[in-house]
């Protein structure tokens, strides 16, 4: 092991949340690495290539993209709009949403980082740490083979799955059930430049594939990604009927599944389907997409009904209009709106461990039940969770007082 190397804040996972996390603790002035197990920057939205940012805007009718969410999250998509050469899209039922590129979203979590001087470990997977009654001391990571130790001021939990609760054995917020994982592709050649037509063509040739029982019922969970189809290009998300149970070999299982499914559908689209006649797989996101991880104990569990009686809370530090969206093994999303034009928020509690002073959580394994989290794990609310997060945690590592903080997020970000 060696040793030692000492972060005032110490940020586990480089996606949405991690990056916003890392941002706000170096602009409190302190040093501050970030943990990243993945060569690159972005999580899911980069690994799993989930393609939209959702969760920035206002859920209403109206055709323009208000935003909903708090100043940094609104410039970081601002950027992002600008990288990627895109715009707001959004549907009939009142939802809108950013298409991104993935190599733009890379790039700009890498110019944050470089802009606050955070130091950013890739290819480093965190892997135990040490602790007392009430602080997270010390972390363990390893690097190609070599182990660190980081003494720290405070932590940031962005991994996506409570990884820092799991390993000090803190209450962990698990599911009895965990919504469905998808996979992410890309198909070239096409023959059809408008998008919903692909969608209408996409969805009725497989419903009648199914029908027919040329097709297993589970291909009706296909989706276009919105905004992708460009250059003849367009990618394609595919809910896998495989349960996910967090167990280390359901990982392999799901990504072996997930590669049978598209060679089974690109064959079937390529032969019975006249616009996919000449389409080609192109490309496989890296990662299989799991929606929902473990979430760490807070001292506030955000629920259902906060969520759908759109609750607001004196230390709210994000605003969501984003719908409950529960994504099954065996059926199509079902999709629980908000009231339009409200929204509720998180409350400054989900996002600070119950038992560990120096312990924060952002992103999508804050303290919420299961039906909260499925609207509260959307990329726009992460962008909110983690710069708050990186602010509280400074504040921690500090010793400033934790409300004063709270309202200043409150007044510079909402
Ligand atoms: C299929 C699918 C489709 C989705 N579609 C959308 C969408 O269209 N729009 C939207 O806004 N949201 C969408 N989401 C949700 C959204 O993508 C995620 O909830 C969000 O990106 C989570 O961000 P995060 O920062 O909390 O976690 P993640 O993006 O999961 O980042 C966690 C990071 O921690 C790293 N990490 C974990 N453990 C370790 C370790 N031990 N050591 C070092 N690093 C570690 C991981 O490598 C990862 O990079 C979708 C999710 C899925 C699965």
């Amino acid at each position: 092991m060696n040793e030692l190397t000492h972060a005032d804040v110490l940020v586990l996972g480089g996606g949405a949340s991690g990056i916003a996390a890392a941002v706000a603790a170096a602009k409190a002035g302190l040093q501050v690495a970030l943990i990243e197990r993945n060569p690159f920057l972005g999580g899911l939205a980069t690994a799993a290539e989930v393609g939209t940012i959702c969760g920035l805007y206002k859920f209403s009718k109206k055709e323009s993209s208000e935003y909903i969410a708090g100043r940094f999250a609104k410039d970081f998509a601002e950027c992002l709009k600008i990288k990627s050469g895109t715009k707001p899209l959004f549907n009939p039922s009142g939802l809108h949403y950013l298409p991104y590129h993935i190599e733009a979203f890379k790039k700009l979590c890498s110019d944050l980082l470089d802009e606050h001087k955070v130091k950013r470990f890739l290819n480093t997977k965190l892997y135990s740490l040490s602790r007392s009654d009430t602080k997270i001391e010390s972390v363990s990571v390893n690097t190609e083979g070599e182990s660190f130790r980081f003494t720290i001021g405070s932590v940031i939990d962005c991994s996506g799955d409570g990884l820092l609760s799991q390993l000090a054995d803190l209450p962990l917020i698990k599911s009895e059930h965990y919504q469905a994982a998808a996979q992410v592709f890309t198909l070239q050649n096409l023959n059809e430049t408008d998008e919903s037509i692909l969608g209408l063509v996409l969805m009725k040739e497989l419903r009648r594939a199914i029908k027919e029982k040329k097709l297993a019922l589970y291909f009706d969970r296909v989706y276009v990604i919105p905004g992708s189809l460009t250059h003849h290009c367009v990618s394609i998300k595919i809910g896998l009927p495989l349960d996910v149970t967090h167990a280390p070999e359901n990982l392999h299982e799901l990504k072996r599944v997930a590669h049978t499914f598209i060679h089974e559908l690109t064959g079937y689209l390529i032969q019975h389907v006249p616009v996919f006649k000449n389409a080609s797989v192109l490309h496989i996101a890296p990662q299989v997409g799991i929606r929902v991880g473990l979430r760490t104990t807070g001292r506030y569990i955000l629920t259902e009904e906060d969520v759908l009686q759109c609750k607001k809370f004196e230390d709210g530090i994000a605003n969501v209009s984003w719908p409950i969206e529960e994504w099954e093994q065996d059926r199509r999303v079902k999709i629980r709106y908000l009231k339009e034009d409200d929204f509720y928020q998180i409350p400054a509690r989900c996002l600070q461990s119950n038992t560990m002073d120096n312990l924060f959580t952002a992103g999508k394994c804050i303290s919420a039940t299961d039906a909260a989290i499925a609207s509260a794990r959307v990329m726009g609310v992460c962008l909110q969770t983690g710069y708050s997060a990186g602010f509280m945690a400074a504040a921690s590592a500090l010793n400033t007082p934790l409300a004063d903080t709270i309202k200043q997020i409150r007044e510079r970000e909402l």
